[in-house]
């Protein structure tokens, strides 16, 4: 089957598609991907070897669960934890396992760790044609920081098992079953709720959640077709953080709707006046600490970067180190140690332009707005 057919699109909107696509390759594997949104197609869908790796859909969200659930969902649903992480689809394609980012690049480093803590073969022997879409979380790891987990290092969980090409979810309790039935580690279920249910039980998993500072909830049809997404305000307050630790980097838009999200659920949510002043005291710590912090960092001379461990054989981090050469990424290497044959590297991915932009301010340059 060509590519345009087994993506669902006629061949003339494949053709206009098909300069999206990325040239890139992975062990001597050429393959190509979509790196962004486009019409009718998922970010991060991969074409390999005459296959289609469809990419995980975008998860719509709702700002007010009371009238989100009844407006997205006529049925049961499921919720699920969402897990604060990196997206992961595991995919076998001619005999091989790949682990594909949200981008659909073909990391090292995850593929070897989703070869050696999942059983993909037993996986891959019982659904050749599917794939394990789930979430790595865990202190060490290349892309992402949370660390509200029971994980030392890293970890695997499922929340998916979609077909390859369609990108056809199994049912939740199906998939559940099957993951517990293989020892793969997932997502914990909070339960299986009519939509009327749903509206009075999310806002205590949520506040639940939020006093542990995890990341929030998706809500998904029983039959995985249909997800909504709502997440804590730990999780609104700590990508602002994030994001105002490198204030000339992320969009203004990011930083906007994580905002508008806190007034809603501060209204939904009934915040006392007291709340409601502890609320906003959270919101301005955490545009302000980490900025002062940012500008602080480069005042005294240094650069601005994002933090990460990794911790891995020793070829396994030379691959990612050359994986991020490929990519044009400066990194400073800040430790590297041996530890029980494992080689543990710190490095620090430079973000230029905040550094650059806090460096001319702090020279003077004159803002005209
Ligand atoms: P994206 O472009 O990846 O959708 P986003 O910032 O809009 O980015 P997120 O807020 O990260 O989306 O939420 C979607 C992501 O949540 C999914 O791509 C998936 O990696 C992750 N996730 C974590 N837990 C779950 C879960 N239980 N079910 C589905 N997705 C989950």
């Amino acid at each position: 089957m060509e590519y345009h057919d087994q993506l669902g699109l006629s061949r003339e909107r494949f053709a206009e598609l098909a300069e999206g696509f990325h040239d890139d390759s992975y062990a001597g594997r050429d393959y190509r991907r979509l790196p962004d949104y486009r019409k009718g197609i998922e970010k991060g869908t991969v074409l390999v070897a005459g296959t289609v790796v469809r990419g995980f859909p975008k998860i719509p969200r709702c700002l007010v669960l009371d009238s989100g659930i009844p407006q997205h969902f006529d049925g049961e649903i499921a919720v699920e934890e969402k897990l604060d992480g990196y997206n992961v689809r595991v995919a076998r394609i001619d005999g091989d396992v790949f682990a594909f980012t949200r981008s659909g690049i073909v990391c090292p480093f995850t593929t070897h760790k989703a070869r050696s803590l999942l059983p993909v073969d037993r996986f891959f022997e019982q659904y050749p044609d599917r794939m394990l879409c789930g979430e790595m979380i865990g202190p060490e790891n290349p892309y992402t920081t949370a660390d509200c987990y029971d994980v030392d290092s890293i970890a695997f969980h499922a929340f998916d098992i979609q077909d390859r090409k369609s990108g056809e979810s199994l049912p939740v309790e199906e998939r559940r079953a099957a993951c517990e039935a293989l020892g793969i580690p997932q997502v914990d279920l909070f339960g299986i709720y009519k939509p009327s249910e749903a509206v009075e039980s999310t806002p205590e998993i949520i506040d639940d959640l939020d006093s542990r500072g995890r990341e929030g909830i998706v809500m998904k049809t029983v039959d995985g077709g249909q997800q909504l997404k709502y997440t804590t305000s730990a999780a609104n307050q700590g990508d602002l953080a994030f994001a105002f630790g490198l204030p000339f980097d992320y969009g203004r838009d990011f930083s906007f709707r994580r905002l508008i999200r806190e007034g809603f659920q501060s209204v939904e949510f009934g915040d006392t006046e007291a709340e409601r002043r502890e609320r906003a005291h959270g919101l301005g710590e955490s545009l302000l600490v980490p900025m002062a912090d940012a500008i602080e960092t480069v005042e005294e001379g240094e650069r601005l970067g994002e933090r990460h461990t990794v911790r891995a054989e020793p070829r396994v981090v030379d691959a990612l180190l050359d994986h991020f050469r490929e990519q044009s990424l400066s990194i400073d290497i800040e430790r590297d140690r041996r530890v029980e044959g494992q080689r543990v590297l710190t490095f620090s991915k430079q973000i230029q332009r905040s550094t650059d932009k806090i460096d001319t301010y702090l020279d003077g340059t004159i803002v005209t707005e």
